[in-house]
């Protein structure tokens, strides 16, 4: 579990710091006053990270940050002002950057840096460079931004671990190499890692005109022209990183329903397509609510949203280790995949049961609700025919009568 220690002896700052980490963070964040403070929250605890004010009242002189740095948590400085000497002081000293305290972006930019170095932390980097100087400086910045670093000499090689590597996250990659450039690199990688995927820098050296635009053409998500300072290395490396967990996020709600926060219909269909793909043996099974339009007739909307919340959050988890989703209003679709046939019906009536006993909170009385399962086994067949099948058999057990599994 990742935790965080915020140092700040600034009320107003430690407030908007407060602020900021509720919306942005979804770690445990410990707030110290002092150094003092500090250490006994370090005796306490284990941090991935620490964000510290440079002057503190008992520790006037960045003592807090060589306290973090010496106990082995990566640290970024928060400091009012900086001159040349301190900033290559703190740099030397090895945090990972430091943010200048001036306006309320200031704090934002702390925050949003602190959210991605925890993102960063494990998650793997490829550095392909012939030069064994520049990978070694290369590797050793990213980790310090704290990647799991790999590294190659050559574009072949680089290619052949991303191929055996779907959870590298991001390519830093030199142009002239020898085997394979860094044209080629990315070109290739690009067929089967797209550019939300899989974020590429590609690096080149000065004076080669259109070499970094061409990087762009290829497939690579940025440029860095060398040689170039370790502070230009490290914000281009997190913006990257940054819009590639946006687009995610993006992607994320876009597959989501927001009433319940199932999957929804296109998420599935298109998950679905893949898991058939495969061809093994799946049971889909289509679960409509019985009379839902009674709840909303006599109870109203938002009573219907209350129900049909609990209803997701039982089939959410009931069914957590198996792909669920809100298929349409009041009907939802689980793939039970890598099950045989009998214990799949064997987990839907214990469910059709569990739920018909449950008892359902609306407008703070009890009511409840029963559903009708729709089943259908399916190998080699496509989705559409699947559903045709599930949704027969859902016809079949509402005209049975409802609350029954056919
Ligand atoms: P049956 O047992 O035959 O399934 O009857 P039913 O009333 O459940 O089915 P019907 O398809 O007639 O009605 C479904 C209702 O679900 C109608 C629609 O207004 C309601 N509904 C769909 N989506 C939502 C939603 O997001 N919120 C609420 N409150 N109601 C919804
Ligand atoms: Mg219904
Ligand atoms: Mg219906």
């Amino acid at each position: 579990m990742q935790r965080v220690l915020v140092v700040e002896d600034s009320k107003v700052v430690q407030q908007v710091l407060r602020h900021l980490s509720a919306q942005y963070l979804d770690v445990e964040v410990d707030f110290a006053w002092s150094l003092s403070e500090c250490q006994q929250y370090v005796e306490k605890h284990n941090y991935s990270l620490a964000l510290v004010d440079l002057t503190l009242p008992d520790a006037p002189n960045g003592e807090v940050a060589k306290f973090t740095l010496s106990n082995a948590i990566p640290t970024v400085v928060l400091t009012s002002k900086i001159d040349e000497y301190k900033r290559q002081q703190m740099l030397e000293l090895g945090v990972i950057d430091y943010v200048i305290k001036d306006n309320r972006d200031s704090y934002h930019y702390a925050i949003k840096l602190v959210a991605q170095l925890l993102r960063n932390e494990g998650c793997k980097a490829l550095v392909a460079d012939d030069s064994k100087l520049s990978r070694s400086l290369m590797k050793q910045m990213l980790e310090k931004q704290l990647f799991d670093v790999t590294d190659a000499q050559d574009g072949q090689q680089a290619l052949e671990i991303i191929k055996n590597n779907p959870n590298i996250k991001l390519l830093m990659t030199d142009y002239a190499m020898p085997l394979m450039d860094g044209f080629e690199l990315v070109k290739a990688v690009r067929n089967f890692r797209g550019r939300d995927d899989l974020a590429i820098i590609g690096l080149s050296g000065a004076g080669k005109h259109g070499l970094s635009a061409r990087f762009i053409k290829y497939g690579a998500n940025d440029f860095l022209t060398k040689p170039f300072m370790n502070e230009e290395f490290h914000c281009r490396v997190m913006q990257t990183m940054e819009q590639l967990s946006l687009i995610a996020d993006i992607k994320e709600s876009a597959y989501r329903d927001y009433l319940t926060g199932m999957y929804n219909r296109r998420y599935f269909y298109q998950y679905a397509e893949q898991l058939l793909k495969k061809q093994q043996h799946n049971t889909l099974a289509l679960l409509d609510i019985d009379f839902f339009k009674s709840i909303n007739d006599t109870l109203g909307h938002e009573a219907g949203d209350q129900a049909l919340k609990q209803v997701a959050t039982l089939i959410k988890t009931t069914f957590s280790k198996f792909t669920v989703a809100r298929v349409g209003g009041e009907e939802f679709a689980i793939i039970l995949d890598d099950i045989d046939t009998a214990r799949g019906r064997e987990y839907l009536e214990g469910f059709r049961k569990k739920l018909a006993k449950y008892e359902f909170i609306i407008d703070e009385k009890p009511h409840s609700i029963t559903i009708s399962i729709g089943v259908a086994d399916f190998q080699n067949t496509d989705l559409t025919q699947a559903m045709r099948v599930a949704d027969a058999a859902l016809y079949e057990a509402k005209n049975k009568g409802r609350n029954c599994v056919v």
